[in-house]
């Protein structure tokens, strides 16, 4: 289940609960920006939404599994929350386990940061900077404030998804692979974001002039992905204009004991060695169209040249046109006929003959609209079966009219379900940040051929927060990465 959907779902029910309820709605004041909101949210409401989402979340991208740095984050993110206008929420702070560089929030106080982000911060201020941005998010209620209007303006939609579960289950494997899966704010939720991180920032104690910083790297991290590649911060917090200057001119403007705050960059770098920095391979990788995913040893081959998507709990390659898919998750079920009966137990899924071994074809069911016209529904197949003590459901689909395209391409990929032996492949490591202390005054290219690093110069002057000509003082930390290699 996409996040998407699932903020929609939240709406559609608070909605239903207001008009049922007959509370009133309307405008109320912010304690954090003092200004007047459209709120057809209430505390309690949001506060519920976040929650339900919270589980989903971990559950879906994963939590970094280091309980010290989530301690030490989640200590950092606590003490400045207490200290905002909405202290009474039930804050939470979460190191998600992916390599995206990005930090989200969701109503009610449930903050993200992934060790992405984590991994081109450098100095506690830093992160402290993100951490405030997102506090704003939430103490500003702009989550709530964009589902208020959604929720006016996509009655329509919602019902149309729930009329038709089977749909919206397809779309949403189609929606995940383009990264639809946050809510994105406005230009102006994202000044206001930018102005209350700054107010945690100092409250907090910390020098604010090491926001620019943060709003550099992420500039280069979007400029080096290339706009839209990857759905990550970028694409979720859009850039306001002028952003660095409007911070810079705020910073400026504020008395002279705010400029002698703490930064706490060796502290924080102390704590980022070893972090994990980019794709886990051992939650499976691509090499060209193969799949290969060496906890669960197995190995899957996808049309060739179809885009390929690889999320925590599925597997899938996407067509060119985008027009057909082929996706592998885990079943829910214990068993393949259990997982199978359920699949095939949906009301508008009609099952056909048998394609191959314990695959199927299936057809989706489509009604006549009032022209009398039926919109052609999907047609593909469907396996389930049970490796390595879990029970796997492998689909290939496209819309009916295309079969006779696909045909071949999907039942070919599968047909390629085997395991994996090569230790090559099964041997695997991600890589790591190594923090080195200069012995000597250098520049990053040094540094670079004295510890070499498994990444580009580019990236490690970005993730380092520095430029590769730059003149770096003796006695200073420096991040390198190493290991990751693939076979
Ligand atoms: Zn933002």
């Amino acid at each position: 289940m996409s996040i998407r959907s699932f903020f929609f779902r939240c709406a559609a029910t608070a909605a239903c609960l207001t008009f049922l309820l007959g509370a009133t709605t309307g405008c109320s004041v912010n304690p954090a920006t003092g200004k007047r909101q459209l709120t057809l949210i209430s505390e309690a409401q949001e506060i519920q939404m976040g929650k339900e989402s919270h589980q989903q979340i971990k559950a879906q991208m994963g939590v970094y599994p280091d309980e010290e740095l989530q301690r030490y984050v989640s200590d950092l993110g606590l003490k400045l929350a207490a200290a905002s206008e909405r202290p009474q929420l039930p804050w939470a702070f979460t190191v998600i386990d992916d390599p995206i560089v990005n930090a989200f929030a969701l109503p009610g106080g449930f903050i993200y940061i992934t060790r992405g982000i984590l991994s081109h911060m450098n100095s506690e201020a830093e992160l402290i900077s993100v951490l405030g941005h997102e506090i704003g998010h939430v103490t500003g209620r702009h989550g709530v404030e964009q589902l208020s209007k959604q929720q006016l303006a996509q009655v329509g939609m919602i019902a149309g998804m729930i009329a038709s579960p089977e749909f919206r289950q397809f779309g949403q494997l189609a929606q995940q692979g383009l990264g639809l899966m946050f809510l994105k704010f406005s230009r102006d939720h994202e000044r206001e974001a930018d102005d209350l991180g700054l107010r945690y920032l100092v409250r907090g104690g910390y020098d604010p002039t090491e926001m620019d910083n943060v709003f550099r790297t992420l500039g280069r991290v979007s400029a080096a992905q290339g706009a839209g590649r990857v759905p990550g911060w970028a694409s979720t917090h859009p850039a306001p204009e002028n952003r660095v200057a409007r911070i810079e001119q705020a910073v400026a403007a504020m008395p002279p004991e705010a400029h002698r705050g703490e930064i706490n960059r060796d502290l924080f770098l102390g704590k980022v060695d070893h972090l994990m920095y980019g794709a886990d391979p051992r939650q499976g990788f691509f090499k060209d169209n193969v799949f290969y995913q060496p906890e669960m040893r197995f190995k899957l081959t996808f049309p060739a040249g179809w885009k390929t998507v690889n999320q925590r709990q599925a597997v899938a390659a996407i067509s060119p046109e985008q027009d057909a898919i082929v996706v592998l998750q885990l079943a829910e079920q214990e068993d393949p006929t259990a997982a199978s009966a359920k699949f095939f137990g949906q009301e508008n899924i009609e099952r056909g003959a048998q394609a191959r071994n314990n695959f199927f074809n299936f057809r989706t069911r489509t009604e006549a609209n009032a022209e009398g016209k039926k919109p052609p529904g999907l047609r593909g197949i469907a396996g389930f079966f049970a490796y390595g003590g879990q029970v796997f459901q492998l689909l290939g689909y496209c819309r009916e009219d295309r079969w006779s395209n696909y045909d071949q391409a999907i039942n070919r990929a599968a047909g390629t379900f085997e395991t994996l032996n090569d230790p090559k492949y099964l041997n695997v490591r991600a890589a790591r940040l190594e923090t080195i202390e200069l012995p000597r005054a250098m520049t990053l290219s040094e540094f670079d051929r004295r510890w070499p690093s498994t990444i580009e110069l580019d990236e490690l002057a970005i993730i380092n927060g520095v430029t590769a000509d730059q003149q770096l003082e003796s006695g200073m930390l420096l991040k390198r990465v190493v290991g990751g290699e693939l076979p």
